[in-house]
């Protein structure tokens, strides 16, 4: 099965890289799905991926080409996720939030704004349905809730009928999307407490948005529920560029366990040979959050987010390599 679509987004040189590095960039981009990588030893590598989105899309390129097509199907009750990956300072967040989910302009609003408006505009039209959101973060291998970070230990649970359950988590109705901004917008700033809390690295904490649709099926027909994940992955960077000791460095390197855990996972799925082969969702808490909108007949949108500085060549390529390989490419 190919559920999956991989695409890379390149942002503009940040202006740190353009004073210590000049205007050198490693990618060159060939058309809209392939791009070529020089690496460190300036050999070329070519990459083709379901798009590449260069430094000048925009926000509303990547929500309509990746997002738009999962908000759809969680509507019509069909599972899905996306997620953003690459090195801290990459642009994960960026494509997730945009500079900020309050107010930051229609061009420059972030994918979890347009969701929520998204679902929004489908509400205004089927009275019959109920839309949350729940917030959480990995962080310390505990899952904390975002809404409420006394809620630090959440639990997750299987139901055979109801599928994953996080149990003590907060959930919020969305019947007004400027109020539920407002809320997401404080468990942004309780992510940042929390990583400052546990004297981590920056952006080492995974965070997840898992927004649930449910629709009351006509005749007495029961429910249709669909659910799209988002996920803000923490930085892919080696253990060693974290520069993290000590306890910090047990927390970079349980980060980096479930990064690949994920990375099992997608590429169990997408394996493709037709064998009942196992999939790994038990190895990390993020795996398993996700157990039930990856994979399955949902659908997965995996954003490989790259800095395209000379300075930052090996990072990328090790992204653009996690992509490649979850599309089997
Ligand atoms: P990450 O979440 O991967 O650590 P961020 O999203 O915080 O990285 O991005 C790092 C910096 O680069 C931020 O200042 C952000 O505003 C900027 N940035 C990232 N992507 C883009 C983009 N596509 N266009 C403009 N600025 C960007
Ligand atoms: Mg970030």
């Amino acid at each position: 099965m190919s559920n999956i679509t991989v695409c890379a987004r390149f942002r503009p040189l940040s202006s740190k890289e353009r004073r210590d590095h000049g205007d050198g960039v490693c990618i060159r981009c060939i058309d809209t799905e392939t791009f070529i990588l020089k690496d460190e030893k300036e050999e070329d590598i070519i990459f083709s991926f379901d798009r590449v989105f260069c430094e000048k899309s925009g926000q509303a390129e990547v929500y309509e080409f990746l997002v738009l097509p999962i908000v759809r199907d969680a509507i019509n009750g069909i599972n899905g996720t996306i997620i953003t990956y690459g090195q801290t300072g990459a642009g994960k967040t960026y494509s997730i939030e945009g500079p900020g989910i309050l107010e930051c302009g229609e061009q420059k609003k972030g994918i979890l704004p347009r969701v929520v408006d998204g679902i929004f505009e489908h509400i205004k039209s089927d009275k019959m349905a109920k839309y949350s959101i729940k917030f959480l973060t990995e962080l310390s291998s505990l899952l904390r809730d975002l809404f409420d970070l006394s809620k630090d230990n959440i639990q997750i649970k299987e139901s055979k009928i109801q599928g994953i359950l996080l149990s003590g988590a907060t959930e919020m109705s969305i019947m007004d999307p400027a109020e539920a901004l407002q809320s997401l917008s404080t468990g942004i700033a309780n992510r940042a407490v929390g990583e400052t809390q546990m004297n981590m690295a920056s952006s080492r904490s995974h965070c997840i948005y898992i927004f649930t649709v449910q629709q009351e099926l006509t005749g007495d027909k029961g429910m249709k529920t669909g659910k799209l994940v988002l996920v803000d992955l923490a930085g892919s960077e080696k253990v060693e560029k974290t520069g993290a000791e000590g306890r910090a460095l047990e927390e970079a390197k349980m980060i980096n366990k479930s990064l690949s855990a994920l990375g099992n996972v997608i590429n169990a799925l997408t394996c493709g040979s037709g064998r009942a082969n196992h999939i790994p969702y038990r190895d990390s808490k993020l795996t398993r959050i996700l157990q039930d909108a990856l994979g399955g007949n949902s659908r997965t949108a995996l954003l490989c987010c790259c800095s395209p500085s000379v300075s930052n060549a090996s990072e990328s390529l090790s992204t653009l390599r996690f992509g490649a390989r979850a599309k089997h490419i």
